[in-house]
């Protein structure tokens, strides 16, 4: 299938990681001397503030099959990826990340994989998270689930980004104009062969965790939005729903309006209930709605997703 040299570029993004980086390096350069295929290794640097990229630019000097792309300012890990990805030269590509929780030495073993045509995708399946917060662990368990409940397409359960892709992948996704990617959502929407390589996640070598509650909040959200359009038709039941309870509780009110047999001004209570209840639903769908046209006006501004300051 494949000739016997080949090449898989490495995508690595790095925000804020001065702590880890040099070990990651040479972690990665460990295990990459026994293997038998070459590597291109790409650190993509995500607008870190602190002394990443001067770390990035040491070790290049020990190394010059190192490439670095930087960012002019934070864009967030899906956009790093997709820089990753534009300029991978290999036949194949590994995402990994730049903390050493996905362990590098199953890069091996997916190379085995996809080298005996197992996949074009083979993807890390998250079977424990070693040390993270219960917080954490409980939400992304949740989270994967309801979105493959609500998503139009299948997506793989407690699967990272930590994968290798084959190069016709690569260039499907390169394809994509979408700009808020849900980068993990995406491979399966693409449809090639993916197969799971189960493993351990391990805690994280140095530092904090770089994913915010903002940037997960922000994650979920890209991938609810992005992949299911559940949440307009749910929408659009309630909606009915409360029309239906509306024409029946004017029924009776107009009913007992007429009847002769009135004696009381109808309660405030009800009417309360009434216009708390349906301004609440209104709200809701306006909330839902708004979230698709915010996804439009993102996909409609046609702003490129990064801005690459300097390639190395
Ligand atoms: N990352 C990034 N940009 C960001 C946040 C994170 O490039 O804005 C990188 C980070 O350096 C790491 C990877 O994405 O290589 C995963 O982040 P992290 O380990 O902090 O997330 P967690 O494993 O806690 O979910
Ligand atoms: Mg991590």
């Amino acid at each position: 299938m494949h000739s016997d040299i080949f090449t898989v570029s490495i995508i690595i993004p790095c925000f804020n990681e001065e702590e880890v980086i040099s070990s990651t390096f040479n972690k990665l350069r460990e295990v990459l001397s026994s293997v038998d295929w070459e590597a291109e290794l790409i650190f993509v640097n995500d607008g870190s503030r602190d002394n990443t990229l001067n770390l990035l630019k040491k070790l290049r000097g020990e190394d010059t099959t190192v490439r670095i792309l930087s960012f002019a300012r934070n864009f967030g890990h899906q956009s790093a990826v997709s820089a990753g990805l534009k300029h991978a030269k290999g036949d194949a590509a590994i995402i990994i990340d730049a903390d050493l929780q996905d362990p590098p030495e199953l890069m091996n073993r997916m190379v085995e994989m996809w080298r005996a045509g197992q996949g074009k995708i083979i993807h890390g399946k998250r079977t424990a998270r070693l040390r993270e917060n219960l917080f954490k662990k409980i939400t992304a368990k949740l989270f994967y689930r309801l979105i493959n409940i609500l998503s139009d397409v299948s997506l793989p359960l407690d699967t990272g980004d930590f994968r290798l892709i084959d190069r016709q992948v690569i260039d499907s996704f390169n394809q994509l104009p979408e700009h808020n990617k849900y980068i993990r959502g995406l491979f399966p929407w693409l449809g090639y062969k993916a197969v799971p390589l189960e493993y351990k996640r391990d805690p994280r070598t140095a530092g904090v965790t770089k994913y915010t509650m903002k940037k997960m909040t922000k994650l979920a959200a890209n991938g609810l939005l992005s992949f299911s359009k559940k949440p307009l038709s749910i929408s659009i039941s309630i909606g009915m729903f409360s029309i239906i309870f509306a024409i029946l509780f004017a029924s009776y009110a107009l009913l007992s309006y007429f009847s002769p047999k009135i004696t009381a001004i109808p309660g405030w209570t009800s009417t309360l209930i009434v216009i708390i209840f349906f301004s609440g639903f209104q709200i809701l769908i306006l909330g839902i709605l708004g979230s698709y046209i915010g996804m439009i006006f993102d996909e409609v501004k046609g702003r490129p997703e990064y801005v690459i300051e300097e390639i190395i």
